[in-house]
């Protein structure tokens, strides 16, 4: 008896958008020793494997093949009985002709547990992307999923005469190569020559592409067209509704793929919205930020805090970082209560927020230099007011801009700039930058710089960039990159700015 602790996952990734990912997949997903996925799986999926997994390509190999399935079988098998967790991710549901069965079958004849994780089938989800129901109670009271592509060889094995009599909609996956012999067997068997029909392309993707024709037309309009797989084909009434109910273009910001740069460990507020508006993202984990370990400078700030008169805050996991040390001391907010604070930009203020605690003072404009001169001349006045130094304390990151220093230091401000972490560029970017992406967003300079570092690209001429503010516009223009600059240096402000490049 040899003792099993592996198990494997058999999980459905969607369709492509990560937002249609289950719940239950992203967290068997986080809990896995190693990923085996196919080339279906949405790139916005794969961003979710934490960096520590390991993961096993099976979509192609040299020469474009795939990895025959028995080998396939062969390794979520090794895999298992190495004792590892194992999670077989796989585009749309498993068991959509997904040959999520075939997959089991060797493992349950060597007694491996697993479980299965359903996902949003593209038989259904694609169709919807694109405004078609794909049954609709005026029209059709049967769904029919069919593969235009069967298992022993590449000619479709399809009853059209009995198809045909059903009367419904008639959904066909893996079925580019094959539309004129689709087309031509449903005509045969004497389905109405103008029957509505659709070519669905990479749904739920930023650039999914729509074809909708009749059985007659359809496959002349595929060739003129030049269809690519993935696409789907349906056939039915119901593909006329996409005239009056398609919506996915039409979102704000439909249509557009987005790379948005951004720590790794904290959520990008500007993702999250650009995603709510329509966007297509590609995560880019550029830039990492690392707390600075046994840093005795902040124990000692905490020690003496009433010695200072402002707290001076550039970034969100500055303030993340900080409040946690707080904690970590068995301090809390009262031992703050001496300073008034100051905040960098809005996504900054909102942490601090947060913590319980009011801003006092933020610039208008989002660059270290604002803060620096509008801290400068509220200072100022307030020393005189006083009638004594005011002090500054200025927790932020190891290699921060000397621009926020330079005004405070002109006027003698008496300040302390305390590193509490450092920013790393991530090793992991696995080549994210996709030849399809249409714009970048880039929220500070040193974004621009991790990008560089990370894509390896050597080239910037094609990459628009929508940068935040001037300065980080100069950064991307150094690279060579066209600029997009948001009128405001607010998040709000970039927002408006992709809308109007959507439109
Ligand atoms: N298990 C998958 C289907 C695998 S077969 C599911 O449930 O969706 C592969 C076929 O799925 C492709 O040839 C294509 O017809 C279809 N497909 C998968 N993703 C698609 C997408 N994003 N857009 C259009 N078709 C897609």
């Amino acid at each position: 008896m040899t003792y099993v602790a592996g198990k494997v996952w058999l999980v459905g990734a969607g369709p492509s958008d990560p937002g249609l990912f289950t719940l239950k997949g992203k967290a068997v997903l986080e809990q896995a020793d190693v990923v085996v996925y196919d080339k279906l799986v949405g790139q916005g999926v794969l961003a979710m494997i934490p960096e520590k997994t390991e993961r096993i390509f099976v979509g192609k190999v040299s020469g474009n093949h795939p990895v025959p399935q028995q080998e396939i079988n062969q390794i979520l098998l090794r895999e298992a009985q190495k004792g590892k967790q194992v999670v077989r991710l796989k585009g749309g549901d498993p068991f959509v002709f997904g040959r999520g069965g075939e997959e089991l079958e060797l493992l349950s004849q060597n007694g491996i547990a697993f479980e299965i994780v359903p996902g949003i089938t593209s038989a259904v989800a694609v169709p919807a992307y694109n405004g078609i129901p794909v049954t609709h109670r005026d029209f059709v009271s049967s769904l029919h999923i069919i593969t235009g592509h069967t298992k022993k060889s590449d000619e479709a094995e399809i009853d059209y005469e009995a198809l045909v009599k059903l009367d419904g909609t008639y959904i066909f996956l893996m079925g580019v190569a094959s539309i004129p012999k689709i087309c031509a067997g449903l005509l045969g068997a004497g389905i109405e020559p103008d029957m509505p029909a659709a070519i669905l392309e990479r749904g739920t993707t930023a650039h999914q592409r729509r074809i909708v024709s009749d059985v007659s037309h359809l496959p002349a309009e595929a060739e003129k067209a030049a269809v690519k797989t993935p696409a789907i084909i349906v056939v039915g009434k119901v593909c006329a509704l996409a005239e009056e109910f398609h919506w996915a273009e039409d979102r704000p910001l439909g249509g557009l793929k987005i790379a948005v740069t951004r720590p790794r460990d904290r959520s990008s507020e500007l993702a999250q919205k650009l995603a709510l508006l329509g966007a297509e993202l590609v995560l880019l984990p550029a830039i990492e930020t690392k707390e600075i370990e046994n840093n005795d400078a902040l124990e000692e700030a905490f020690h003496h805090m009433n010695e200072y008169d402002w707290a001076v805050f550039t970034s969100p996991v500055g303030v993340e970082i900080f409040f946690n040390k707080l904690r970590a001391m068995k301090k809390d907010i009262r031992s703050l209560a001496s300073l008034q604070f100051a905040a960098i930009g809005s996504a900054t203020k909102k942490s601090i927020e947060e913590k319980g605690i009011l801003v006092n003072l933020m610039p208008h404009e989002y660059s270290g230099k604002a803060l620096g001169e509008l801290l400068t001349q509220t200072v100022l006045q307030e020393e005189q007011e006083r009638s004594r130094k005011v002090r500054l304390l200025i927790p932020r990151a190891k290699i921060g801009t000397e621009d926020v220093l330079k005004p405070l230091a002109a006027a003698g401000i008496g300040y302390e700039d305390l590193p509490i972490y450092d920013t790393i560029e991530s090793s992991d970017c696995e080549n994210r930058m996709e030849q399809d992406i249409d714009y970048v967003a880039f929220t500070s300079a040193s974004t621009v710089k991790g990008f560089v570092k990370q894509t390896g690209l050597t080239d910037f001429k094609h990459i628009k960039a929508v940068c935040i503010g001037k300065k980080t516009a100069e950064e991307a223009e150094n690279y060579g990159m066209q600029i997009i600059v948001a009128k405001e240096a607010t998040i709000d402000s970039m927002l408006e700015c992709f809308k109007q490049l959507a439109h």
